[in-house]
């Protein structure tokens, strides 16, 4: 294993990240305009202050396909974080309230967000 030494970050080149083995991505969380949502057949776009129902949930942590915790999940559980869901009856399914796995991805939205990425 190569020794890194400290640096500034104008200073660090592409062999010194791939000495510490830095990785990096970016989440981007953008509602986009189409009829249904990204994983369920729910309409999307339907906004309202009004709800049918709150549920409260804490999380649980669970390993990943991989075979390990996501580490935000695992400190929201050590923090016993509580999260209240609103439901709105006529938007929301078993797949929102992690009853269900997603079912197929909204294809319309997969074209935006990918035109968005190029
Ligand atoms: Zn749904």
């Amino acid at each position: 294993m190569k020794e890194f030494i400290f640096k500034p970050f104008g200073e660090m080149t592409e062999t010194d990240y791939e000495t510490v083995g830095f990785k990096s991505g970016l989440e981007i969380h953008q509602q986009l305009y189409t009829d249904k949502k990204l994983f369920c057949h729910c309409p999307a776009g339907i906004y309202s202050d009004n709800y049918d129902a709150e549920i409260l949930r804490h999380m649980r942590p669970t390993l990943s396909e991989l075979g390990v915790y996501d580490g935000t999940a695992l400190m929201e559980f050590k923090t016993k974080k509580e999260i209240i869901y609103r439901i709105n009856r006529n938007t929301v399914c078993t797949y929102e309230m992690d009853d269900t796995p997603p079912f197929l991805i909204n294809e319309d939205a997969l074209d935006i967000a990918l035109g968005i990425a190029l």
